[in-house]
């Protein structure tokens, strides 16, 4: 490939008819700064110029319409503001008025009575005739001398543009002019041809060519595809590559074996049997850590899968061999209630377990800081504050961190600084991520799931109830509680510093507390204004059933373990979104018990709502879930992942294109197997374009 700059490069006010005003505009408006950021400019539809109305066929229903008919007169009437050209049109069905406002003279010299016209535009009626205003108007023959395409590219746009006379058609223009000057060798291929053969798929210059001046539909769909295609592709090669160049050449430490730590665990102190599903995971990092290769790995794990245990185990791995570990959580609450389990597991194993977060005490702090660089501690657990300071380990083997949603890139980068070697690091999701979305955000990371759930579980029955059924569920309530288990009243706090969610928090735990008042009863309340030592003893006393109900907002929501607790009421539950939803009720149905979770909402609701509340009720498949709660809302709005940026392509979507990435994964896998380096003849021009676009992508994860 040559070095000159391609003419793609060039500024766009270099574009016949951009000057500098329009190309202001266009670098502010759309982000348009060069020839290619144009030709990447898509169009959101075409207009099919062959789909001409028969004007007595118009109905009021129609917004836009398209006819084609002969000028039969035209006149300037009224004064001043007033004053606007009109103008008729027949074609064999009927006549149509045209009407203008501005520009009249410049319009009235394209008239010529008799002449056939090509009219589009929005539908009007007065007094129950139609008519178009501002219509655009072409000579009808021109369309059919040239031959060109006769689906026109209508282009998103927005108000400054439009008035300043760049409307969604109007870039059509510039389009038009960029095209021709294109030479194949400014948009070389970049595809295998093996590729290109097996799928059918033009070539790469043709495809830029149809997707904005297509001759046909079918023309439109195959640029379209292969443009997605190509898209969807080369993000799964990239991140196919950083995991085959992790997998080949990174160093990292060796956990080769399993000690007396894992062992003295494993057969006297693990309360429960493994999962087959934990079982497995923990053979995966087992291989992955010892091979001197740094490992990577996501784990999605539905609520309640287990994921702690295994956690703990690796951890125990890693003192093995002779390495400190740390396991991150995006809470005060959940660090500490990490802390306590952990400790809890491991109290008598000889291993000192450290708990580090904002409030510790500086003292403390100070002591755990030298404690952590000297040695003395092997298992340290904190948010992610831990990595944030500047804290210092003698030899950092293990990170783990916990709901990986709220754990972004930056942090990850931060992690790799922590050791002489980068530790292994180990990502557990909170909950499950629809698959489209781990492939194309996580493609680089090695992938576990957990997909059984704990012996014994019997899945949460889940309604949906209205507020006058609030004196029943509050029998019901009661009624579990005497018989022993416990209850959750979750109240929304989306914004923590919401007043008004705050002050329906106080009058909820007032409401509460009528029902079930002391001293027969027993309150905790924990929200996010807390101090924390306050939150801990109301979370102490819940978890020890010193309390029989928990008031809380959703800063419960991550990893809360009660087993006792089995029924969760969910107040405002329209409001909560559908994975939040579920995290939440994965607080019930823990234990053995049969376990309950309403949903309470006002009688107005949304589709969307209703939406949400239906799929809870109807499963408690956590992947299935998060595959609903994607096609819902779409891949902007999942939490944690709009930062990295990972998942925004220009004309693929991971919700409507599924195929298209499986496929695309199928073929990159099958690629990287054959080819790592991408050294192949064949493979050349990828390498080469994934080179020169290296700069540009957001892809630079971890290394
Ligand atoms: P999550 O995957 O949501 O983090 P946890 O690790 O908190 O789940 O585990 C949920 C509950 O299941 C805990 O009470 C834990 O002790 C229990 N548990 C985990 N694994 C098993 C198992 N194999 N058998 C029985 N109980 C288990
Ligand atoms: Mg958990």
């Amino acid at each position: 490939m040559s070095n000159t700059a391609s003419i793609l490069s060039s500024p766009i006010e270099y574009l016949k008819g951009v000057g500098p005003l329009r190309a202001d505009l266009l670098k502010k408006e759309l982000g348009i700064f060069t020839f290619n950021d144009l030709l990447e400019h898509f169009p959101y539809r075409h207009l099919d110029k062959t789909k001409i109305t028969p004007i007595g066929q118009i109905t009021m229903h129609m917004e836009y319409v398209q006819v084609a008919g002969r000028l039969i007169d035209f006149e300037v009437v009224g004064e001043r503001k007033g004053k606007r050209l009109i103008a008729h049109i027949r074609d064999s069905s009927g006549t149509m008025e045209l009407t203008w406002f501005q520009g009249i003279s410049w319009v009235q010299k394209m008239l010529a009575i008799g002449e056939e016209f090509l009219v589009f535009g929005k539908l009007g009626f007065f007094m129950g005739k139609p008519q178009i205003v501002h219509p655009e108007l072409e000579v009808r023959t021109a369309y059919n001398a040239d031959g060109k395409s006769l689906l026109e590219p209508i282009y998103p746009a927005t108000e400054k543009l439009k008035v300043r006379g760049l409307n969604g058609r109007n870039i059509a223009k510039l389009t038009a002019a960029l095209l021709p000057q294109l030479h194949p060798n400014d948009l070389p291929e970049n595809l295998p041809a093996h590729i290109l053969n097996k799928l059918k798929f033009p070539s790469r210059y043709h495809a830029y060519f149809s997707i904005h001046f297509p001759a046909d539909q079918e023309q439109y769909e195959a640029a379209l595809r292969r443009l997605k295609f190509e898209e969807l592709f080369i993000a799964q090669l990239r991140m196919g590559m950083i995991k085959s160049n992790r997998h080949r050449f990174s160093k990292g430490v060796v956990f080769d074996k399993v000690g007396d730590l894992f062992n003295n665990f494993y057969n006297h102190h693990l309360p429960f049997q493994l999962t087959g599903a934990q079982k497995r995971v923990l053979k995966e990092i087992r291989q992955d850590t010892a091979r001197g290769h740094q490992m990577n790995r996501l784990l999605q794990g539905d609520v309640g899968s287990g994921k702690t245990i295994v956690a703990l185990l690796s951890m125990l791995l890693a003192a093995d061999n002779g390495y400190q570990s740390c396991l991150m959580a995006p809470t005060e609450i959940l660090a500490q209630q990490h802390f306590n389990s952990l400790s809890n597991l491991l109290r008598e194993m000889p291993l000192t377990v450290k708990l580090l977060t904002g409030s510790t005490k500086k003292k403390e702090r100070e002591k755990i800081l030298d404690d952590l660089q000297s040695g003395n501690i092997q298992l340290i657990v904190g948010t992610h504050a831990l990595i944030e300071d500047p804290v210092q380990f003698q030899n950092l083997g293990l990170a783990i961190v916990d709901e990986q949603h709220r754990f972004g890139v930056a942090q990850r980068a931060e992690l790799q600084t922590k050791g002489k070697l980068p530790p292994h690091v180990l990502v557990m999701t909170a909950t499950p991520i629809p698959r489209t979305m781990a492939m194309t955000a996580y493609g680089d990371l090695d992938y576990s799931v957990m997909d059984e759930l704990p012996p014994g579980r019997k899945p949460v029955t889940t309604v949906h109830r209205n507020e006058t059924a609030r004196p029943s569920i509050m029998d019901f309530v009661r009624k579990e509680i005497a018989k022993g288990r416990q209850a959750y009243f979750i109240y929304p706090l989306i914004e923590e510093s919401s007043k008004m969610d705050f002050e329906n928090l106080m009058k909820g735990y007032e409401e509460v507390k009528a029902f079930f008042p002391e001293p027969q009863f027993y309150i905790s309340m924990v929200h996010g204004k807390q101090k924390p030592d306050v939150k801990d003893t109301n979370m102490m006393r819940f978890k020890t059933n010193d309390t029989q109900i928990m008031v809380a907002t959703t800063v419960i929501e991550v990893g809360v373990d009660v087993p006792n607790a089995s029924v969760m009421v969910m107040e405002s539950a329209e409001r909560f979104g559908l994975s939040q939803l579920h995290q939440l009720r994965g607080r019930v149905g823990r234990g053995s018990e049969q376990s309950f979770c309403i949903l309470l909402t006002g009688n107005k609701l949304t589709n969307d709502a209703r939406e949400r509340l239906k799929i809870m009720c109807a499963t408690n498949d956590g992947f299935l879930i998060a595959e609903k709660d994607l096609d819902l809302r779409g891949p902007g709005d999942i939490e944690g992942t709009r930062q990295s940026g990972t998942l925004n392509f220009k004309l693929a979507s991971i919700v409507q294109d599924k195929e298209i990435l499986e496929q695309a994964k199928i073929f990159s896998d099958e690629l990287l197997q054959n080819d790592p380096d991408l050294s192949s003849a064949e493979n050349l021009l990828l390498k080469s374009y994934l080179l020169l676009k290296k700069g540009k992508t957001e892809w630079s994860k971890v290394a």
